[in-house]
């Protein structure tokens, strides 16, 4: 039975959140069960699909505005519980899966580093063997959650192969900083991980020895299909302000939306919307029967990523100069929105994948070569 979440309590977005704002929102979000949707109930999970996590996260940007907001939630998701839920082991889903869908941790994963972005067979932190543990040493950039993360599957090589670990921000020799952190999506945090001998003991791998690059393609996967789903929820408010404001404003003896150039903004940004919509829905069916998503998933997220920049342009240039006004969100969703053209692979990555699932190309090594869609 499907869930009806309720985020009107949520606290108002701030302009410039501090960490206590932005853990507090994840918070709400987290206690009004947002984090629940299409995990298993005997780890707390609905025990329901991906059509129904759309569902919530739409609301949820609907009511918050918030595409950092929706970064972070997606950093937890797919970054930690799904790969903990597909690769842990018993001990490990049962340590960690309770506590993060509660949202008592907060979650993430470290792939990024100062070298090394599209590349991530280029990351050159590095985990060695010392009896029964792992000595993790290097540096990641960028990432979303951190310094607030609880836990981060960080990946590293090993053995020269890429491998995940579970890391704690209480860990010795590991530190989670905001150096690095990034202006956009203020919503969410990101920061930089440094880690210097940091000693895990052998329960801290996560999947396999070596796995770590089929693990990335497919918390890659889930996270380019499903990022945009709270964000579509953003555009629609965006689009109904939009038509508010045509509706509202006149010049030339008219109102706004009766200049056809303003009117056919407003039509690219419904048709935008309603494909991101369509895109979605597809993605959670193939997910709910269990089928392969690595063309859909790239799809949608180039095609939603381009979209959400273009329509927040669009919305601005409706507006005139009172959606540059200060605190005014048209404008800081424009920053937001090139952000989305980034996190979670880019657009061009996103270009280069489908055409290497095209079999065109020859060169694609940015993640492992990618099986049939
Ligand atoms: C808001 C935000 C949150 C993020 N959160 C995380 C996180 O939680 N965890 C994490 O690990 N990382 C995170 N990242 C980092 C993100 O994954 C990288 O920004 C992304 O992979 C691109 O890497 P880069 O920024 O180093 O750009 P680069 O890889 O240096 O690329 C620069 C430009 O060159 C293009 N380019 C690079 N290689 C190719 C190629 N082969 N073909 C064509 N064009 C190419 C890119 O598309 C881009 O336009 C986040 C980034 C942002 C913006």
């Amino acid at each position: 039975m499907s869930k009806i979440l309720d985020f009107s309590g949520l606290p108002p977005y701030a302009e410039t959140p501090n960490e206590e704002q932005i853990r507090s929102r994840f918070q709400r979000v987290a206690d009004q069960g947002a984090l629940r949707h299409a995990l298993p109930q005997s780890f707390g999970g609905f025990g329901d699909g991906f059509v129904d996590l759309c569902r919530t996260h739409r609301r949820l940007g609907e009511a918050s505005r918030d595409p950092g907001l929706m970064l972070a939630v997606n950093a937890h998701l797919w970054g930690s519980v799904f790969p903990i839920l597909l690769y842990g082991n018993e001990t490990q889903r049962e340590q960690f899966l309770p506590p993060m869908i509660s949202g008592q941790w907060l979650g993430g994963h470290a792939i990024t580093e100062p070298g090394c972005g599209s590349d991530v067979q280029a990351m050159i932190s590095y985990a060695e063997r010392s009896g029964q543990d792992f000595i993790l040493n290097g540096e990641k950039r960028y990432i979303t959650n951190v310094p607030l993360a609880d836990w981060l599957v960080v990946y590293a090589k090993l053995d020269g192969r890429i491998s995940a670990f579970l890391v704690s921000r209480q860990d010795q020799g590991c530190t989670f900083t905001s150096v690095g952190a990034l202006d956009t999506c203020l919503g969410s945090s990101t920061g930089s991980v440094i880690l210097k001998e940091c000693r895990l003991d052998n329960q801290r791998l996560l999947g396999k020895a070596g796995a770590g690059a089929q693990m990335i393609q497919k918390a890659l996967e889930y996270e380019r299909a499903f990022v945009f789903a709270g964000i579509v929820g953003i555009m629609a408010w965006q689009l109904q302000e939009v038509v508010r404001h045509s509706r509202e404003r006149a010049s030339a003896g008219v109102h706004l939306g009766r200049h056809q150039a303003i009117g056919h903004r407003i039509a690219d940004m419904k048709l935008r919307l309603d494909t991101i919509d369509l895109w979605l829905g597809e993605c959670a069916r193939l997910c709910d029967t269990g089928q392969r998503l690595t063309m859909a998933s790239a799809q949608t997220k180039l095609y939603a990523a381009e979209a959400f920049l273009q329509s927040s342009l669009d919305a601005v240039q409706i507006m005139g100069a009172a959606g540059l006004e200060p605190g005014c969100a048209m404008a800081r969703l424009v920053r937001d929105a090139l952000a989305g053209r980034l996190f979670s692979g880019s657009s061009e990555i996103q270009k280069n994948l489908i055409a290497a699932l095209l079999g065109t190309g020859d060169a694609y090594r940015v993640y492992p070569p990618p099986c049939k869609p």
